[in-house]
């Protein structure tokens, strides 16, 4: 590895999105899933212990390096950092330096995800040593989290979770996607329900946090039902601490295609995802569940679906119930809008420009082929995923 570098996989969940990224595995173990294109073409490896400790060594280094550019009256002195940063020897320690830098001064400081995409998959052992070494190299760290498989999490002892835990390991993000099993299956998760369950139960009892991932929409037509219904079995059963949406969309080039291509798998309008995620919600138990539903991704409909199952349930179903009342133009002129960007709820359609309000009217009133209509939405959404 070249000096002054350590290694950035490639994602990360937006709630780590200024935290320290360091990568203890590359790519997928499973890489199988049929919604999934990220890391197709590459193989799995887990990486030496040392080589990781050592890349927390140069997070360190920077950290120090960057602190001694603070001056008496707190602030950075911004010119010596920008010489410092010139200095240093490559575009990729550049990267490196910038990483620390957001680190400290805008993202979460005390926070670190570990990449890539199932890092439960290394020995308990291993992943010990580096949640240990990531304590005394970054003492200000608060918080460790990583991304697991309900599958790879189902197979690990509840004494190794608890181990991870007083380790220093605090959450976990899952990307469950549904709860049904016909729905794993057709989209080649390599996890079922039992497992999610499992798996899911074991991360909240040896007191790590868990963040699961729910895909509205990802069983097409036929599974919609069952996606909203048998996803809130097991958000009833397992209590994780966050629901997170990511409203499915049918990304061109994926193996869905291929589904579609088939017949077995017809996907939902934009609206009819929403009505999924209505179901869903309906059918959470709010005596077991209360943990925070979270629309933290622009791919979502109605990002204001947000708030603890225990608490506000009641008050996100009307919430999607009030813009289901609205009159089909007003639900067409938001749809696009949001599609196209828009950040906000329907109320603030307003604070758009005058030209793009007045573009997605005319667009939102002349297109009435429904196909048109949903092709013209997927054409924004294939953008965000
Ligand atoms: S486990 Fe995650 S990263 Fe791996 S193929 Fe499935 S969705 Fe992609």
């Amino acid at each position: 590895m070249e000096q002054g570098v350590f290694q950035i996989g490639p994602i990360r969940p937006p709630s780590e999105a200024n935290s320290l990224l360091l990568r203890v595995t590359e790519n997928c173990p499973w890489n199988k899933c049929k919604f999934c294109m990220l890391y197709k073409n590459s193989a799995f490896h887990t990486r030496p212990v040392a080589e990781v400790k050592k890349d927390i060594d140069v997070m360190a280094e920077y950290r120090d390096r960057i602190l001694t550019h603070i001056e008496e009256c707190g602030e950075y002195n911004m010119e010596a950092i920008q010489q410092d940063y010139l200095s240093l020897p490559s575009d990729e320690a550049k990267i490196c330096y910038q990483m620390v830098f957001t680190w400290l001064t805008e993202g979460n400081k005390q926070a670190i995800f570990l990449q890539d995409a199932n890092t439960m998959v290394l020995r308990p052992d291993w992943l010990i040593e580096i949640v240990c070494y990531v304590r005394e190299r970054l003492p200000e760290i608060q918080r460790i989290t990583s991304y697991g498989r309900a599958n790879t999490m189902a197979r690990i002892s509840a004494e190794d979770f608890k181990r991870l835990r007083a380790a220093g390991l605090d959450r976990i993000h899952s990307g469950y996607e549904s709860g049904s099993d016909k729905v794993l299956e057709m989209i080649g998760k390599g996890a079922t329900q039992e497992d999610e369950i499992i798996g899911g139960k074991k991360v909240k009892e040896a007191g790590i946090e868990l963040s699961i991932y729910f895909m509205p929409g990802v069983g097409g037509r036929a599974l919609s039902d069952e996606n909203a219904i048998e996803t809130a079995k097991v958000i009833n059963e397992v209590n994780p601490d966050f629901v997170r949406l990511r409203t499915f969309v049918l990304r061109t080039g994926s193996l869905m295609e291929e589904l579609q291509a088939s017949g077995v798998y017809r996907e939902l309008r934009d609206m009819e995802k929403l009505l999924e995620i209505r179901k869903m919600l309906a059918h959470i138990d709010t005596k077991k569940a209360h943990g925070k539903i979270t629309s933290d991704h622009i791919i979502n409909l109605l990002q204001e679906v947000t708030g603890y199952m225990d608490k506000d349930l009641s008050w996100m179903l009307e919430y999607i119930d009030s813009f289901l009342a609205l009159p089909e133009l007003e639900q067409k002129k938001y749809q696009l809008a949001r599609r196209m960007g828009f950040p906000l709820d329907w109320k603030y359609l307003y604070r758009m420009q005058p030209s793009d309000q007045s573009r997605v009217e005319e667009m939102a009133k002349n297109i009435v082929d429904e196909k048109e209509w949903e092709a013209l939405l997927h054409r924004f959404t294939d953008r965000y995923i």
